[in-house]
């Protein structure tokens, strides 16, 4: 996969050869600009450059969804399970070859069995039904599919994302979870339903939260150990995954039942409090489910009591994921981007399809541009899962009212593909250049929920801090200022080691 240095000399020279030779005046990154335009033309040269290109942080990721197939087919037969071979559901043993459902095992080498599954727990091959004929059906059923085993590989999961992570120069990684495993949505539904939310804390908080709370904590305590063990982080050969600096968001199932969605939404907001690897609340589902919109903002009001309770707890929401035609009218222009960020505080967006739908749309775009409220864009995923290419797709629509925009997963195991394929289609299919790649790669560590200070003056101001405003051509030996900024700042260590890989990575060119 990955190319040797004097391959990739080769295909820069030939690339280069033919263009006036006034590179030596030219900033690097002029010159890696320039390439990538050379590049842009020649698929080969270009999905090289972006391989290599370093990439920041994937803040939009479901743990779930990021997993391929193939992964979940070796846990169900690791765990004796039996599969069905229409429904590709599984189940538990004893299998019944007669009713359908055999061994796991024989998807391993049952060749057109094992496509059949991988097919039914990813968008791959997929062609509309009369009983699966639309392609967000039938990627949200996957969920369902490789459920019984998605829950107890959490480790092996998680050492799969990182080294991937790891292979494509991510140095950052926000994965969405459910640290409880569904504990806090059982307590929930023994609650009776009470509009006032103090009320509604207290009696979660005194009727067994602090338990929801200590599992789920040891739930990533051992998802944590197991990822360590599987990479050999504590080794003397650590796999390239140990590096990467893993964070997690408390997923809410936002379209369950409202006390339901509140006590998951208190246990989200009590661990992320207590644990810092657990670093936000995040709303996830279908938001055209009917609870989902229903109890919209009845879910906003939620999200602004807690806040008020635990400032500290950062908050990203999916907003804006309908399309037109999928809902009423009125949902498109029901400002769920808007409410997303002015009632439920959220710091960062999740796809915001909608965004020309809604209501004064100009005005709410340039309110995130000055709030500086982040776009986590998926756009390989909006074009395949949500139909929105060309003009529909939002990616240009964020770029260009200057709203900070991160380019995302979301779900990369059952979209199959990876954050590359992702920078890959920006470029393609909506002419993003190198300096606005750049951004968005500064961008999702600028607006990564790690803490403390900037390396950057303000947010989305790329200018270096004073301290280290004269050490950035050798980050290898920072003066004693920065060196204490950056012993001070988890945040400003992760943007120095990026600064340091773009400045390798420009000086090839
Ligand atoms: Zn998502």
């Amino acid at each position: 996969m990955k190319k040797t240095v004097s391959t990739w000399m080769i295909i820069a020279a030939v690339l280069a050869s033919g263009s006036p030779a006034s590179t030596q005046s030219q900033s690097p990154t002029d010159r890696t600009a320039k390439y990538l335009e050379s590049a842009r033309n020649s698929p080969v040269a270009l999905l090289d450059f972006l391989e290599r290109m370093p990439k920041g942080g994937d803040l939009h990721h479901h743990l779930t969804g990021a997993v391929y197939a193939e992964s979940y087919i070796d846990y169900a037969v690791e765990d004796g399970l039996c599969i069905d071979k229409v429904a590709a559901t599984l189940s538990a043993p004893p299998c019944d070859a007669a009713a359908g459902r055999v061994p796991a095992a024989q998807a391993l080498t049952d060749f057109p069995l094992r496509n059949h599954v991988i097919d039914s727990w990813s968008i791959r091959n997929f062609v509309p039904a009369p009983d699966d004929r639309d392609v967000r059906h039938h990627f949200f059923a996957a969920f369902g599919k490789f459920d019984p085993v998605a829950s107890k590989h959490w480790g092996e999961m998680l050492a799969e994302v990182v080294h991937r992570a790891s292979l494509q120069n991510e140095i950052y990684l926000e994965t969405m979870l459910t640290p409880d495993q569904g504990e806090a949505t059982k307590l929930g539904r023994t609650l009776e339903w009470n509009d006032d939310f103090a009320a509604m804390r207290s009696r979660l908080l005194s009727g067994g939260m602090n338990q929801v709370v200590a599992d789920g904590r040891k739930n990533l305590d051992d998802a944590e150990t197991k990822m360590r063990a599987i990479l050999g982080c504590d080794g003397a050969a650590p796999d390239i995954g140990c590096g990467v600096t893993l964070r997690f968001q408390n997923q809410v199932l936002r379209a369950f039942p409202k006390e339901e969605v509140f006590a998951q939404m208190l246990a989200g907001f009590e661990i992320a409090n207590a644990d810092p690897r657990v670093v936000a609340v995040n709303l996830v589902q279908s938001q055209d489910e009917y609870r989902a919109l229903h109890d919209f903002d009845l879910h906003m009001r939620m999200l602004d009591y807690f806040h008020g309770i635990y400032p500290n707890v950062h908050i990203a929401l999916h907003a804006g994921e309908l399309t037109p035609g999928e809902v009423k009218p009125e949902e498109l222009w029901a400002s769920h981007i808007r409410k997303s960020i002015e009632i439920g505080h959220a710091e960062r967006i999740g796809h915001g399809l909608d965004v020309m739908y809604e209501k004064d749309a100009p005005g709410l775009l340039a309110e995130m541009a000055q709030r500086h409220i982040l776009v986590e864009d998926c756009v390989y995923s909006h074009e395949l899962v949500r139909g929105m290419t060309g003009e529909e797709n939002v990616l240009p629509i964020y770029l260009k009212a200057g709203v900070p925009v991160s380019i995302a997963t979301d779900d990369e195991g059952i979209v199959r593909s990876e954050l590359t394929g992702y920078f890959r289609r920006a470029v393609e299919g909506y002419h993003v250049d190198y300096p606005t790649l750049k951004q968005m790669v500064r961008a999702s560590l600028e607006h990564a929920f790690v803490s403390g200070a900037s390396l950057w003056v303000a947010a989305d101001n790329f200018t270096v801090v004073p301290p280290c405003a004269q050490d950035m051509a050798n980050p290898a030996a920072p003066s004693k200022a920065c060196s204490a900024l950056l012993a001070s700042s988890e945040k400003a260590r992760l943007q120095w080691k990026e600064e340091a890989a773009f400045g390798k990575f420009e000086a090839q060119f």
